[in-house]
């Protein structure tokens, strides 16, 4: 990228910056990550803010609206809206059929607004929850906004007491809040409910249970489809196999930390469809994922991401801990069970950023020491000679920081976002010979 292209990116941070750091200094910030470092620009821009202090998201977010102050070409809006009905039904686009969902939007000022979603897979909006819309834009239909949500759009399920719209909203019958929806691994959300889902039973355990009409059995495991691994609970026997294709209807999603679980019981029906469905060995690949794509649906099991280091965590490198409760220590001394004889351990605690979203990896001892090639007892040995400890976290933070990365685990979400617990990781080398090739070529087209 030149000057001239760089001047509205740096433009820009300066907005989210308020003007704290100097024009000149970010243009050759950026310059530098993008030229020298080779980061994407998204990633670039959010990791300038956060180095000096801003906030990332202030960098792409729309601006937020009340719904009495929403134009009527909106580009990019954000709104805070209860869902008040919800219909989801098939049309025809272009000749080919698209599912689509509509309805009416609330705000705590009791105003209303149509909405349309355009890509239930980014959007699913349920009557009675609240939620932070982000990214959506709006049109004119007989002189009034309406609210679309298209492909772009990034929504987040915020809890009932945020939005309270006043009685005087009145709330439209709706029949279809319930009907029946075929989703897949990618597309399930806590709290889901009626769901016709395909998948193979990648592994199956059953265990009995207590309940007040005795006992019974229930039967746990893990099913994946071409989109992801959900782990699942069925309260029924169905006769379930290991590696057979399924397709459950009347399922249900309860979550943890935002992995979603899906359960079924005797409501629900099992049948055994003919289809060519990829192999267990192809569905036990980890699937590729965007930060976005996990902030969405709040988490998932077995994901892999690619992005870029864009800050070290304190607590990486050479920690100890509390024999007692696994808590890390601070001179020796546990918050809770005082003076102890800590025990070592190495961890990595990363901020890694795909240009979509950041998410924070953590790395436990065995993925830091096959990550950075430093063993516990080496990490230890350096500690002691150098006489400090801290000596570990800045040889990682070396080895890390600005460097595209590749990692595999579990994703959760709680109070402070997304984390990955890393299962594998590893640096990617960027291939610049690969990277000069698909200039050239692209240069000979034009
Ligand atoms: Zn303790």
């Amino acid at each position: 990228m030149n000057k001239e292209e760089i001047a509205p990116h740096v433009k820009e941070i300066a907005r989210v910056l308020e003007g704290k750091v100097k024009e000149q200094e970010i243009e050759k910030d950026l310059d530098n990550y993008l030229n020298v470092y080779r980061m994407s620009l998204e990633a670039s821009k959010r990791h300038i803010v956060r180095k000096y202090g801003g906030d990332p998201n202030a960098l792409t977010k729309g601006e937020r609206k009340m719904l009495s102050q929403l134009g009527l070409s909106e580009q990019s809006v954000d709104l805070l809206v209860r869902v008040m009905s919800s219909n989801t039904r098939e049309v025809v686009v272009g000749g080919t059929p698209k599912t689509i969902q509509s309805g009416l939007l609330a705000d705590e000022a009791g105003n209303t607004v149509k909405f349309t979603v355009w890509d239930v897979s980014k959007a699913d909006l349920k009557a009675g929850e609240n939620y932070l819309i982000r990214y959506a834009y709006t049109k004119e239909w007989s002189g009034q906004p309406e609210v679309h949500l298209g492909n772009r759009v990034v929504i987040e399920q915020r809890p009932q007491d945020e939005v309270k719209v006043p009685d005087t909203v009145i709330v439209p019958q709706t029949g279809s809040y319930s009907a029946p929806v075929t989703a897949k691994v990618s597309e399930l959300k806590e709290n889901m409910n009626n769901i016709t889902f395909t998948g193979r039973v990648l592994a199956l355990r059953s265990k009995e249970v207590e309940t007040p009409s005795g006992k019974k059995a229930m039967f746990t495991g893990i099913i994946a489809d071409e989109t992801g691994k959900v782990e699942f609970t069925a309260w029924h026997d169905f006769g379930l196999k290991e590696n057979e294709v399924i397709t459950v209807t009347n399922a249900y999603v309860k979550g943890w930390k935002g992995i979603p679980r899906l359960s079924f019981g005797e409501r629900g029906q099992v049948t055994r469809p003919k289809l060519k469905f990829p192999t267990n060995e192809e569905l036990s690949q980890a699937v590729r994922k965007s930060i976005e794509d996990l902030e969405r649906s709040g988490g998932a099991s077995d994901v892999v991401l690619a992005g870029t280091v864009v800050d070290i965590k304190k607590g990486t490198g050479l920690i100890f801990r509390c024999p007692e409760c696994n808590r890390v220590v601070q001179k020796g001394v546990c918050q809770v069970h005082g003076k102890v004889q800590q025990v070592p351990d190495l961890r990595i605690k990363i901020v890694v950023d795909d240009g979509s979203a950041a998410i924070t990896a953590v790395m436990k001892r065995e993925v830091t020491e096959r990550l950075t090639g430093v063993t516990l007892k080496e990490a230890l040995d350096e500690a002691r000679e150098t006489m400090d400890p801290e000596v570990i976290g800045h040889r990682f933070e070396e080895k890390l920081l600005a460097k595209p990365i590749e990692l595999r685990g579990n994703v959760i979400s709680d109070d402070y976002g997304l984390s990955m617990n890393v299962s594998e990781a590893k640096l990617v080398i960027p291939d610049v010979k690969t990277e000069a090739e698909a200039l050239l070529a692209k240069i000979e087209v034009i």
